[in-house]
């Protein structure tokens, strides 16, 4: 049944841009992606021994599957980048692309700034001054302006105004004050103290030592970040620094999701005889919004032509649409074929990669399509392995593609050649290594046992066992 609450169109703070806007130009170029054609070769394993059962099912039912590496570079190709844009107040927008060009307005530092608590004075002097008398305490905030004298010197906390004659900064901890009393070493403190005592310096610092210069950091007129550039936090400090409040960045896409299976239920509800409660779902939800993107739920799909063809339609309206089950080679999978009726082009349908075989992508227009197969630990995967990296091209990040790490195995890991396979892993720093724990689940439908993952290991498609204490590369799961 569909649940019509959750057909709400859902708003949310965040920047998500107005559906299917104009796709580059170079972005619809179409991939030069070769199908790899799958033959008997492919699915056996290279020591000649006999595939599994489902192997064999996948030889007869399909002639074309692609490799992981093959899916990853196919989405980077054909993903559509978003238009729109957003302005949002510079610390929510981490994470966000910029969309235009950050000048800075003013010379960082204004002025010439003092970067230690110490005594600013005239470096030549160090020599035929024994003890500088201390004719002014400047703070931060106080207006430049403060004057010294030969023999002079001015206390000076960091990030005050440097006076025009001193050109080096001495540490307090390098200096010692003298009281009224010549030679008489001052039981106060050389910061708190007052004006008007004067100061020995023991080891001198090189001259312009301490002093931030006048526009050192950044100029009027320059660049301080460029359109284009990924704002982290320190971008943020940097949008703030130049006196930003606002800026713009690049939209996240809109995403239509719909679960289909007629066993589903939403948590909450009775379940009755044969159902099962619709986890994908929420699973999705909460990783559409930590992509930034702007999740609106079709609720729950029956596995019917007519019902999936008004959803999918009313789905392509999105940036992009996410479809949970249905992928597969049983009777109800109708998806791949309702989405083929309705002009949506089948890029790839099934790959060499356990879990998650039958993930489909599918462009119609701008409209980006995933078809993701429905057992939980798939779906929850296959987002995260190929849906976040098109978001992240549709958001205009710079390094769209996954981070690759490399890990130890703490166990053994079984496998069958033919397929690439993602291997639930947590993932932990022991004595300077990164050590990669394998969690055993059996299937992918059991989500309870790899609760706590926190890294997927790729374990090639040509790999056999692997043997414990192997480097193997891994990806972080959530790197959204
Ligand atoms: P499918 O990909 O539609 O063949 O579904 C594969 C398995 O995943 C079946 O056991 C389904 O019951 C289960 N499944 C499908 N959709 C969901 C969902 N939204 N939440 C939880 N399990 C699901
Ligand atoms: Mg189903």
């Amino acid at each position: 049944m569909t649940d019509s609450t959750s057909q709400a169109t859902e708003s949310t703070n965040q920047a998500t841009s107005s559906m299917n806007h104009a796709t580059e130009s170079t972005n619809q170029a179409t991939s030069s992606m070769n199908h790899a054609t799958e033959s008997t070769n492919r699915a056996t394993s290279s020591t000649g021994q006999a595939t599994d059962n489902t192997d064999r099912a996948m030889i007869n039912t399909t002639r074309t599957m692609i490799s992981f590496e093959e899916a990853q570079r196919t989405i980077l190709e054909r993903a559509v980048k978003g238009t729109a844009t957003a302005d949002l107040p510079i610390a929510e927008a981490t994470g966000y692309v910029l969309a235009e060009r950050i000048e800075s307005g003013i010379d960082m530092p204004p002025f010439d700034k003092s970067a230690m608590d110490g005594f600013a004075f005239r470096h030549d002097e160090h020599t035929s001054v024994n003890a500088f008398r201390i004719v002014a305490t400047i703070a931060a905030g106080d207006r430049p302006g403060a004057q010294i004298g030969r023999g002079e010197c001015a206390r000076i906390m960091t990030g005050a105004p440097v006076p025009a004659e001193a050109d080096t900064v001495i540490p307090v901890e390098d200096t010692s004050l003298l009281d009224s009393r010549e030679g008489i070493p001052d039981s106060g403190d050389p910061v708190a103290g007052g004006n008007g005592e004067r100061v020995r310096f023991h080891s001198i610092p090189s001259k312009g030592a301490h002093i931030a210069l006048h526009g050192e950091d950044i100029r009027a007129g320059n660049t301080a970040l460029d359109k284009g550039h990924l704002i982290q936090h320190l971008e943020v400090a940097v949008l703030a620094a130049v006196g930003r409040r606002t800026v713009k960045v690049y939209a996240g896409p809109s995403i239509a999701f719909a679960a289909t299976g007629e066993e589903l239920v939403e948590p909450g509800s009775e379940l009755g005889p044969g159902q099962i409660y619709n986890s994908n779902a929420s699973a999705l939800r909460s990783q559409i919004l930590a992509a930034k993107a702007t999740p609106h739920s079709l609720g729950v799909v029956q596995d019917k032509a007519d019902d999936l063809r008004h959803k999918i339609a009313e789905g392509l309206r999105y940036d992009m649409l996410l479809l949970s089950g249905g992928v597969s080679m049983g009777k109800y999978d109708l998806v791949p074929d309702v989405l083929r009726k309705l002009g949506v082009e089948i890029i790839f349908h099934k790959l060499l990669v356990k879990p998650a075989k039958p993930t489909l992508f599918g462009v119609k227009g701008k409209t980006m399509v995933f078809g993701l197969p429905g057992n939980p630990v798939s779906t929850v995967y296959a987002f995260d392995q190929y849906v976040a990296p098109a978001i992240r091209v549709f958001r205009r990040h710079p390094k769209p593609q996954a981070i690759h790490y490399c890990g130890k195995l703490t166990e053994a890991v079984n496998k069958k050649t033919g397929r690439l396979l993602l291997l639930p892993c947590v993932c932990e720093w022991v004595d300077g290594q990164c050590m990669l724990t394998p969690l055993a689940n059996h299937g992918s439908a059991d989500i309870f046992s790899i609760a706590g993952a926190n890294a997927i290991g790729i374990i090639p498609s040509e790999m056999k066992g692997v043997e414990k204490g192997t480097v193997v590369n891994f990806r972080k799961l959530y790197e959204y």
